[in-house]
């Protein structure tokens, strides 16, 4: 965790970093068709079995875990520093969890989750100020859907947030930035993380910093594949203080994702971003 080396001290700060699986069904029902997606969703140790088990071993992979995933946790990390709130930066004021009530039909936890502090207040970045994406050793062909994400983002949260391209080691700690990087996470021992993401969180939910980090063989070479869309979308949303949905439910922050990567934002998903952004 990088995020807490660049906090004064006196402050406090809440770093959340939630994982996301890898969809061990899409992987195996591709098994045949797509080289691509075999070694970057199986195991290299599972892949002789995968291949001879072919499209019947999707059947295997349902809801429970499926064929090679016994159970992996959804991992969460939290730091804290004690100290002193910072002053708040711009046009921010702390949002009361009571002030928002779930719209009919949709349940809290279930259909959606945001960070909330002291069991009261929801985390969120400032309005009107800008924030920057800065990506860190992107593989090639990775930008498109990454701008993409980002833009989608903006546009149903309201954030000023905007890609801003290949950031430097002095970007990668910027206060008031996004980090993406495409690398190693200590997270990723297990087979099955396919990215970590989360903000940094300050007093009375102020988020000043996120930090996402992907898995590079999870991400296609060619713009536009589902599951890098989906993966980079579920860690962006973490980045700006959105928590899981149920498993397998039909959004983008299911805490685990259904056999058909969601590219597009839930009705959960947008509840939670409204809670989070700008509108
Ligand atoms: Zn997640």
């Amino acid at each position: 965790m990088k995020t807490h080396r660049t906090v004064p001290s006196g402050l406090t700060l809440l770093a959340y970093l939630v994982a996301f699986a890898v969809p061990v069904v899409l992987g195996v029902a591709a098994v045949g068709s797509s080289p691509y997606l075999l070694s970057k969703v199986v195991p290299e140790e599972h892949r002789e079995t995968v291949a001879s088990f072919g499209t019947a071993a999707a059947s295997l992979s349902g809801a429970g875990g499926g064929l090679f995933s016994p159970a992996a946790e959804i991992g969460e990390q939290r730091y804290t520093i004690p100290g002193t709130p910072v002053a708040h930066e711009g046009e921010w004021s702390p949002r009361l969890a009571d002030d928002y009530p779930a719209p009919e039909g949709l349940v809290p936890g279930v259909d959606f989750a945001v960070e909330i502090v002291d069991d009261t207040y929801i985390a969120h970045w400032p309005c009107r100020h800008d924030v920057p994406v800065w990506s860190f050793d992107a593989p090639p062909g990775s930008e498109a859907d990454l701008a993409w994400a980002v833009e989608t983002l903006a546009s149903a949260s309201g954030l000023a947030l905007r890609y801003a391209g290949p950031g430097s080691e002095e970007d990668r700690e910027s206060r008031g930035a996004i980090s993406v990087t495409y690398g190693d996470h200590p997270m990723f021992h297990n087979a099955e993380v396919a990215g970590v993401g989360g903000p940094a969180i300050w007093p009375e939910g102020l988020i000043l910093q996120g930090s996402v980090t992907l898995r590079p063989d999870q991400i296609s070479p060619v713009p536009g594949d589902p599951w890098s869309r989906a993966l980079t979308m579920h860690e962006l949303m973490h980045a700006v203080g959105v928590d899981h949905a149920a498993r397998h439910s039909r959004e983008i922050m299911a805490e685990r994702p259904g056999p058909d990567p969601q590219m597009h934002l839930g009705t959960g998903d947008r509840f939670a971003l409204h809670l989070v952004g700008c509108h």
